[in-house]
């Protein structure tokens, strides 16, 4: 029969792959997460990305860009810093992209990042200053997270052909970039850089999280993930996997915030 082409993981699954403390822990092995986000003009996605870092159950957080005054004023256990990834310090993985906007600082933040020998996710305007070569050059996995319009960009097609043929869309993304690739909607798609792999699809999420800032979360939730230890595709999935539950069970509607807010209910609903 041959590997089934889909396959959803269940609760059991994601509570397995779960990271959790243990007696010999400290926050740095326990991962450190790197967030390169936000501008001048959207200090907020600086704020939302770091949120659901921490809340994706990370042992720090390193801020690097414009937004810290904003990051600090929501989360003070942030540390920040003014320059690029390449000057933040060590960190275990990168999150790259959200509201960085498309200036010059933006494009180091993507280079500095893609740089860096450990695990990068790449969203929303990071995904503008990628190339697929740039991609295909790194050792440690890369995870692009683009919703259909972002992935149109990328796939240079019209938003309308990826929302017709998604499953396609993500596998040719995954090959095109030798990248895991996490493709938003209504439903989640993750597709591995390994063409054997069936592509994950997880449905916990819900419409209301049709909302500014969302994605920001996730990516922020998945580049914790990625900075524990999981691989790349049990990252994304278990990232949405969670993303989805913690709106399930946020009151609506639901704010990006809220998210970030209800992940350690969905952890315990999972644990
Ligand atoms: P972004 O487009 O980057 O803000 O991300 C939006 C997030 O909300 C992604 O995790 C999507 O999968 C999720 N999402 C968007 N629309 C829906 C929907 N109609 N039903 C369920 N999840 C959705
Ligand atoms: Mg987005």
């Amino acid at each position: 029969l041959g590997t089934p082409a889909l396959e959803a993981l269940q609760h059991a699954d994601v509570a397995a792959l779960l990271p959790r403390p243990t007696g010999e822990s400290d926050k740095y092995r326990r991962g450190v997460v790197g967030v390169a986000a936000g501008s001048r003009r959207y200090p907020g996605a600086a704020v939302l990305a770091v949120s659901g870092a921490l809340r994706g159950g990370a042992g720090a957080v390193r801020y690097a860009g414009p937004g810290g005054a904003a990051v600090l004023a929501r989360h003070p256990e942030t540390l920040v810093s003014t320059g690029s990834p390449h000057s933040a310090g060590r960190v275990q993985a990168w999150v790259v992209g959200p509201g960085l906007g498309d200036t010059a600082e933006a494009r180091t933040a993507v280079d500095d990042a893609l740089a860096a020998d450990v695990p990068v996710l790449v969203d929303a305007d990071g995904l503008r200053l990628l190339t697929p070569e740039a991609v295909r050059r790194r050792t440690a996995p890369t995870v692009l997270t683009p919703h259909a319009g972002e992935a149109a960009a990328l796939l240079g097609r019209a938003r309308e052909e990826v929302e017709a043929g998604r499953l396609r869309a993500v596998r040719e993304l995954a090959a095109r970039f030798g990248a895991t690739v996490l493709l938003k909607g209504s439903t989640t798609l993750v597709a591995d850089p390994d063409p054997e792999r069936p592509v994950r699809v997880n449905a916990t999420g819900i419409a209301w999280l049709a909302t500014a800032g969302s994605g920001d979360v996730l990516s922020g939730l998945t580049g914790s993930l990625l900075a524990a230890g999981l691989a790349a595709r049990d990252a994304a999935s278990v990232g949405a996997y969670l993303h989805g539950l913690a709106a399930r069970l946020s009151e609506v509607p639901l704010t990006a915030l809220d998210l970030a807010d209800a992940l350690p209910r969905a952890w315990r609903n999972v644990s």
